[in-house]
């Protein structure tokens, strides 16, 4: 094995859902609207993808699963079933593992989420975005305010005892005092968790023109710097624990799932699109769901092409289209540039454990002129960024990253 990748013996499975009802103004994610009727198809297709994965996770445990999208739940209760069962027939789930699902408020109603419930389904993430109907109009979401509330109440009244809200900043034309009132009313709601991300105008999105045209102003960067540091307070004031750059969460509810990103151990993703980090490879799956679904089909029948620069585990898979094999340096990189995320940041003796060397044999003069700058500090083992340095974190991760 060429880097400690599989030494960890548990991995964690992300199942990408690229169905969405409409698309938002902003999205660019791997997502669709009017696709639905290839529902069942690629349900059976994430199947057979399953399948091609039993033999060379069978040792490992999964201990989260993250249903993500696009829009899952758009799927009918009967294909999540279908979903949850194979997960479990297919890989070997720890009793307690997390089981996360992402729903948009205007899809969900109560007999659904307490199916989800029924399902085993344990944590539920709304998009919630924001709680004023203008900015959620101005992303193109399909649901209001009243409905991102009632979405939530729902989802308690269903049985979830874990709830993350995501919300957006730094929207055009968005004041302070808009964004204050959306936190202090998804705070009133008291979720488990809160995730905060800075709206970025991506490429070729209905937004872009927007901005482009001068039909909306670009988004005020030092706005929404001062947004996220109005909020860190709010949020501390109101007990949550900012464990990560853009997530916070009352004690014992951060998402174990994402934290495992972070750590940077293994995790197959499953579905149109997804990434995957496995085996000492990073490989991702073909984006559109209709050759996804052709092409595992293929793969099942052992009829894709092999490429001979590929392990076994990955060389009969033609739905994959790209991957590659990690290097040491790279994957020492990675693990520091995401253990940065952390609040907490990256365990040193976990480092060392990891890779047999102590960090600052490796990295000494980046860490050392990080540290002059004020953006890095050592301490309790770990090294983090300041607390200033959250909204440049960029600056501090290019460093670490090989040419
Ligand atoms: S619901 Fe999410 S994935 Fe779907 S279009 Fe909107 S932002 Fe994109």
């Amino acid at each position: 094995m060429p880097v400690g990748i599989m030494s960890e013996g548990s991995v964690s499975l992300y199942v990408h859902i690229p169905f969405c009802q409409s698309k938002c103004s902003y999205c660019d994610f791997n997502s669709y609207a009017g696709l639905e009727s290839l529902i069942p198809s690629y349900v059976g297709a994430l199947l057979t993808e399953m399948g091609l994965w039993q033999e060379p996770t069978q040792r490992m445990n999964a201990a989260t699963v993250f249903l993500g999208g696009g829009t899952p739940s758009l799927l009918p209760l009967a294909e999540v079933e279908r979903i949850m069962t194979a997960l479990r027939q297919r890989f070997r789930l720890t009793v307690d593992a997390e089981l996360s699902f992402e729903a948009n408020p205007g899809t969900v109603d109560r007999p659904y989420l307490q199916g989800l419930r029924s399902l085993d389904v344990n944590r539920l993430s709304l998009g919630v975005q924001s709680l004023h109907d203008d900015e959620l109009a101005t992303l193109g979401r399909i649901h209001t305010a009243a409905e991102a509330r009632e979405a939530y109440h729902t989802a308690r009244h269903a049985g979830f005892d874990n709830v993350n809200l995501d919300l957006i900043y730094g929207l055009p034309r968005q004041t302070m005092t808009a964004w204050q009132y959306s936190v202090r009313e998804a705070i009133a709601l008291r979720p488990d968790h809160l995730s905060l991300y800075a709206l970025t105008v991506e490429e070729a999105t209905p937004l872009a023109d927007a901005v482009a045209r001068g039909r909306l102003p670009p988004p005020d960067a030092d706005l929404a710097a001062d947004m996220y540091l109005w909020a860190e307070d709010a949020l501390a004031a109101a007990g949550y624990r900012h464990y990560e750059i853009s997530n916070w969460a009352l004690p014992d509810r951060h998402c174990r799932h994402n934290l495992a990103y972070w750590l940077n151990q293994p995790y197959l993703g499953l579905g149109a699109g997804a990434h995957s980090c496995f085996g000492g490879f990073r490989f991702a799956n073909v984006k559109d769901p209709h050759r996804y679904v052709s092409l595992v089909k293929e793969s099942a029948k052992g009829d894709a092409r092999l490429a001979e620069d590929l392990p076994p585990f990955l060389a009969g898979l033609g739905h994959v289209a790209f991957a590659e094999q990690m290097s040491l340096a790279r994957t020492m990189a990675e693990t520091v540039v995401l253990g940065l995320r952390l609040v907490e940041g990256l365990r040193l003796e976990e480092f060392r454990r990891r890779f047999g060397q102590e960090l600052i044999s490796v990295y000494g003069a980046q860490v050392e002129e990080l540290e002059s700058l004020g953006l890095l500090e050592r301490a309790d083992g770990c090294l983090r960024l300041t607390a200033n340095a959250r909204l440049l974190g960029n600056e501090a991760f290019q460093r670490f990253l090989p040419d």
